[in-house]
């Protein structure tokens, strides 16, 4: 018997020697307060072992030995309750306690060991076991040896108490984690009280002690941990926000987790449902074969959709055999609603609904790249959309606005795909098949009505490209569009306008002429060209002032092509302050030269009276230059007398009082009114020969000339006529009295030079 326990000792000394090799090699939580234990605990044993080894002859080896195993408990009881603290995380706050602990530990120590002279803590005998039949040492306790049983119980109750709090106080899965440890501590504790109590010759809670501290080592540092960790991995599982099916090798379902279970709640028996849904899923995806297999499914429940992102994994050991497998069931229906809405917002108008301006590009050339019929471009625009927001409130534009998308996207065929683009731009691109104009223009009038409680009409403009070149970029289809849109913009009475090749052409040389024209004036590239105007007698009276560009590279433009242009951009005026320059100059020169008979008609556009105060710039020529102002004739069309009477009367009255003589230009081809001519204090009728030529009733034509002329004579007023052409015209003008006469007929606009050279 007593040699079994010696081997014992001495077997569970080498486990714990072997523990301390594996544990120092780990990286492992509270691994350094293990190794302490378990290193005092081989000390511990060590000791014993060498005490009751000690033959009776050896006395003083002998106390020497127990003092040391005495000692050593001392150290044992500290770590293990350093062990506790770290291990259940109670530490008293300061280190004060800690240091006290140890210095008596110290103190104990040394008491166990000067007691093998003094023997004031204990002391040996030896005694002869009649039952065991061998002599071993009896251990006589002084009462000096109770400071260190109060000390060492004292320690240990703390570690027990400590661990107790933590047991008790813990959740259940952390109950074995502090459990294990505390109950056997417990054990030895008892084991050794009985021990002392019985004055066994054989301490058997040494055992314990090595028992307890390979336990620790085992429970600390792996066991516990790999139980709290499975034990925390299935409360996850059960509690996660992840659906879970999980299935044995032959597919039959081993666990379904509460997520899973309300995803897929149904009359039927879950584990069934769960079996079925793996037994769909081998169908669907036999030809796979990964491990892991990822889908999003719509999953219905309660008869609402779900989206759902499945997982599907299936499990090996390390040999490769079928373990089973699992699904993971990922609730995304809020993710993806938000990820639609955050497609929805990038993508569409949120006001109208429509597609917004980059969606409608990437719409339309996916419809356009695999185009089979042809297909056109729309633009829709309300016109002064500004004017509605600021009369009616922006609340009404909107309205508008929406109603506006509703019929387009009515008007929509197969195929077709519409958007606004930008405020009151919308486009569309559709089959040209499907666009019906007389449709779109009905529901476009409906869709103005829409009761802004007001007579204010409002009028809209479409502009219709319709595509020839289907790879060309959308955005030069929607530019074209819209340019059809400018061809008709301002106009009453035209809805409709298709896009012509003309239309780019104008707007490229529109940008030439406003490029260039700086350039121009400043290099004198505008000349003023003359035509002569003749009397009824055949005697030259004088000239129109035509502006020519002569162009380094295009050569000679007419005025045709750039006047129209520099009118829209209001750069007119500097163009005629430079010809009305050249004229006054001209003149200048020729009365110098005794020519000061010979006049000079300049032209007036409509624009300069918005951009220019005429009568000052005609006041200061007048000033600049030594000419008779008689000399130089105003022109100014019937469209100017149009727009503003009341202004343009005082205005030519103040030219008359500078001296100057105005002439109504164009007469008889736009708008003629011969009620104006009485109100109009002009000097001169310029009569367009326009109006002879583009009537097929030429009689009734004739009459209304010889009538105007007659009229105006009675006014007072002297009558040229333009566009002179023929003989016929000329015979006939004199006829009827004309006075003066221009034309193609007597001469084309001349360089001054010639002009000078042929009349001068
Ligand atoms: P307009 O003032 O009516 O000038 C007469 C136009 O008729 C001139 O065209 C002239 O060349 C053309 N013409 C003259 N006789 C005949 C003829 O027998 N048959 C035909 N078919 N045409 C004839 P042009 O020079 O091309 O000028 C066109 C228009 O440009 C002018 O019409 C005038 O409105 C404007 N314009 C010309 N120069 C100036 C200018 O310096 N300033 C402004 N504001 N406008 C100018
Ligand atoms: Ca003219
Ligand atoms: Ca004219």
């Amino acid at each position: 018997m007593f040699r079994t326990l010696v081997v014992l000792l001495i077997l569970l000394t080498i486990i714990m020697i072997c523990c301390i090799g594996t544990v120092s090699k780990r990286v492992v939580r509270n691994r350094e307060h293990v190794l302490h234990l378990i290193r005092t605990a081989v000390f511990t044993a060590v000791c014993y072992t060498g005490f009751i080894l000690v033959p009776s002859k050896y006395y003083h080896l002998a106390v020497f030995m127990d003092g040391l195993y005495f000692l050593s408990t001392d150290w044992l009881v500290v770590y293990l309750m350093l062990f506790a603290a770290s291990y259940t995380q109670i530490s008293p706050p300061s280190k004060w306690p800690r240091r006290m602990i140890g210095f008596l530990a110290g103190i104990d120590s040394i008491s166990f060991l000067v007691n093998t002279f003094t023997h004031h803590m204990f002391d040996l005998k030896t005694v002869m076991s009649a039952s065991l039949g061998v002599e071993y040492w009896d251990v006589q306790l002084h009462p000096l040896h109770a400071v260190h049983r109060v000390f060492v119980y004292g320690i240990v109750l703390y570690s027990l108490l400590i661990l107790t709090y933590r047991f008790i106080k813990s959740p259940v899965i952390y109950k074995n984690k502090y459990g294990s440890i505390l109950f056997q501590t417990m054990a030895v504790v008892g084991l050794n009280i009985i021990c002392s109590v019985m004055d066994t010759y054989f301490d058997y809670s040494v055992i314990l002690y090595a028992f307890l501290a390979i336990s620790i080592c085992h429970l600390a540092l792996y066991a516990s941990p790999k139980k709290l960790f499975e034990k925390i991995n299935s409360t996850i599982m059960e509690d996660s926000v992840v659906g879970l099916f999980a299935y044995d090798n032959a597919g039959l379902c081993v666990g379904v987790n509460e997520m899973a279970k309300n995803l897929f709640a149904s009359g039927e028996d879950i584990y069934t449902v769960a079996e079925k849904y793996l037994a769909d899923w081998k169908e669907t995806y036999k030809d796979r074969a990964e491990r892991v297999i990822d889908t999003d499914q719509v999953v219905v429940k309660g008869g609402t959709e779900m989206d759902v992102h499945v997982t599907y994994q299936k499990f090996f050991d390390e040999k490769g055999r079928d373990l089973g497998c699992c699904f993971q069931f990922e609730d995304r229906t809020e993710v993806a609603r938000e990820f639609r809405e955050e497609q929805y917002r990038a993508t569409h108008d949120i006001l109208t609904g429509l597609l917004n301006r980059n969606a409608f590009a990437d719409e339309a050339q996916k419809i356009l790249s695999d185009a089979q019929e042809p297909y056109c471009m729309i633009c829709a625009n309300i016109q002064d959309f500004k004017l509605i927001n600021e009369l009616f409130g922006t609340e009404a534009g909107d309205k508008l606005l929406i109603a506006q998308a509703d019929m387009i996207r009515k008007a929509e065929g197969h195929d077709s795909v519409s958007a606004r683009i930008y405020a009151d731009k919308f486009c569309t691109l559709m089959p040209k098949c499907d666009y019906n104009e007389q449709q779109f223009l009905e529901n476009m009038s409906i869709t103005m009505d829409i009761g802004m409680n007001s007579p204010f009409k409002l009028h809209y403009y479409l502009g219709v490209y319709d595509i020839e070149d289907v790879t060309e970029p959308v955005w030069t289809m929607y530019d074209k569009a819209t340019m059809a849109i400018d061809a008709i913009r301002g106009s009453y009475e035209e809805y409709v306008s298709y896009y012509k090749d003309e239309m780019l052409r104008h707007i490229i040389e529109e940008k030439e002429v406003l490029g260039g024209f700086d350039k121009a004036i400043e290099e004198k590239q505008f000349c003023m060209y003359l035509q002569p105007q003749f009397a009824n007698n055949g005697k030259i009276v004088g000239a129109e002032a035509l502006v020519r560009w002569i162009h380094p590279e295009k050569g000679m433009i007419s005025p045709g092509v750039f006047i129209p242009v520099l009118e829209k951009s209001g750069l007119i005026s500097r163009l005629d302050l430079y010809m009305w320059g050249n004229a006054a100059k001209t003149l200048e020169k020729w009365k110098e030269q005794g020519r000061g008979d010979l006049t000079i008609s300049v032209n007036i556009s409509t624009k300069d009276f918005h951009f220019l105060d005429v009568c000052e710039a005609f006041r200061m020529l007048a000033k600049q230059y030594d000419f008779d102002v008689k000399n130089l004739k105003l022109e100014i069309t019937e469209s100017v007398l149009m727009e503003n009477i009341k202004e343009i009367k005082t205005t030519i009255d103040r030219l008359h009082a500078l001296g100057y003589d105005i002439e109504i230009d164009d007469f008889g081809s736009g708008y003629s009114s011969l009620g104006m001519l009485k109100d109009i204090n002009a000097d001169i009728l310029k009569l367009d020969m326009i109006f002879l030529q583009e009537t097929k009733n030429v009689d009734r034509s004739k009459m209304i000339i010889k009538n105007i002329i007659a009229m105006s004579k009675e006014l007072g007023m002297p009558v040229i006529t333009e566009g002179v052409e023929t003989k016929e015209q000329v015979d006939f003008l004199t006829q009827v009295d004309c006075d003066m006469f221009q034309g193609f007929y007597f001469a084309k606009p001349m360089p001054l030079e010639s002009f000078e050279k042929e009349y001068g």
